[in-house]
């Protein structure tokens, strides 16, 4: 049981990590990969007080390394949900169960792109998850379409399960060595019903069907993450405090909304670590 989650690896999370510790609390860090956000392509900021003309890159390694001084810990891998249980958090990161007592949504403002269909066949067939549906298709045929190397290790996990696992891949990736996995060159256009409740999947060069397709990417939407979480626009709505409509959850950086720059999202990182200290301070 950790006193706070911190969902993201950018200036906010890395913030509020070091604000957390700060205030004592234990704290974890999950992250997809600290280099995947928006701060590690701008390749020179100039509005970042006292740190003239630094690269991204190196402000999130300075970032990383003070929090990491500080005693905050590091998870790699992407949370794919937060479900409130009584007073605390279960959250579902990769194939692994946390616990919690107060979590902060600090993902950036970047969205995952659906394709076309996978959001009306989500629990129809479609799955962006193979610990908690793999069950559903043993012995099935299943395919995974994966836009990151985390895609990999799910295959890897569905082909003990399944009859067999055919792997698309979305976006440029290392893929898995693993016999048991077939590896397809097709582009991926698009999900679709197809007959006897199997899903299509429809491609430049034709269309293949499974009984059931696992998607993979290494980012959420706020609010399928945590259902229920009030949004503002596609942004996480806050108070002052970095509340979140949902207790003892809080939000910083770009994912609660412009502007977005780092020096906002560091300053929300901290405010919300000292929210949830003084939140779980009082029980
Ligand atoms: C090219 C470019 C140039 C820029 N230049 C400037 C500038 O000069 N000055 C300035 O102030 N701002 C600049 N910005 C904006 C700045 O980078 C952002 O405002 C800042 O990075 C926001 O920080 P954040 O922590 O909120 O989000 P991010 O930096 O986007 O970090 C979010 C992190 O969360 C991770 N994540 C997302 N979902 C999950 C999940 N479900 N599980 C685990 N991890 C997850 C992502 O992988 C990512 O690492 C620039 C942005 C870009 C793209």
């Amino acid at each position: 049981m950790t006193d706070l989650i911190i969902i993201g690896g950018g200036p906010a999370a890395l913030s509020c990590a070091l604000t957390a510790r700060q205030r004592n609390l234990d704290c974890l860090v999950v992250c997809a990969d600290t280099n995947s956000g928006w701060l590690a392509r701008a390749e020179s900021l100039d509005n970042y007080p006292g740190m003239p003309h630094v690269s991204g890159r190196e402000l999130l390694r300075v970032f990383r390394a003070q929090a990491e001084e500080a005693g905050a810990s590091f998870m790699s891998g992407v949370a794919r949900q937060i479900q409130p249980m009584g007073s605390e958090f279960m959250v579902l990161v990769g194939n692994d169960v946390l616990e919690t007592k107060a979590v902060v949504l600090a993902m950036g403002a970047a969205r995952p792109a659906l394709l076309p269909g996978e959001e009306d066949l989500l629990g129809r067939g479609v799955s962006w998850c193979g610990t908690c549906d793999g069950m559903f298709y043993r012995g099935k045929r299943v395919a995974v379409l994966s836009a990151w190397n985390g895609g990999a290790e799910e295959a890897e996990f569905l082909a003990g399960l399944c009859a067999s696992v055919d792997y698309y891949t979305l976006k440029p990736h290392d893929v898995p060595a693993d016999e048991r996995i077939t590896q397809r060159s097709e582009k991926v256009r698009g999900l679709a019903a197809g007959e006897n409740r199997q899903i299509t999947v429809e491609t430049a060069d034709g269309s293949v069907s499974y009984d059931g397709v696992f998607v993979f990417r290494p980012a959420v939407a706020p609010d399928r993450l945590l259902p229920g979480l009030a949004l503002n626009g596609g942004f996480v709505s806050v108070d002052r405090r970095m509340a979140t409509s949902v207790p003892l959850v809080y939000a910083c950086g770009d994912c609660t909304g412009q502007p977005l720059q780092v020096a906002k999202a560091v300053g929300e990182g901290n405010v919300a670590a000292i929210s949830a200290s003084e939140d779980l301070a009082r029980g």
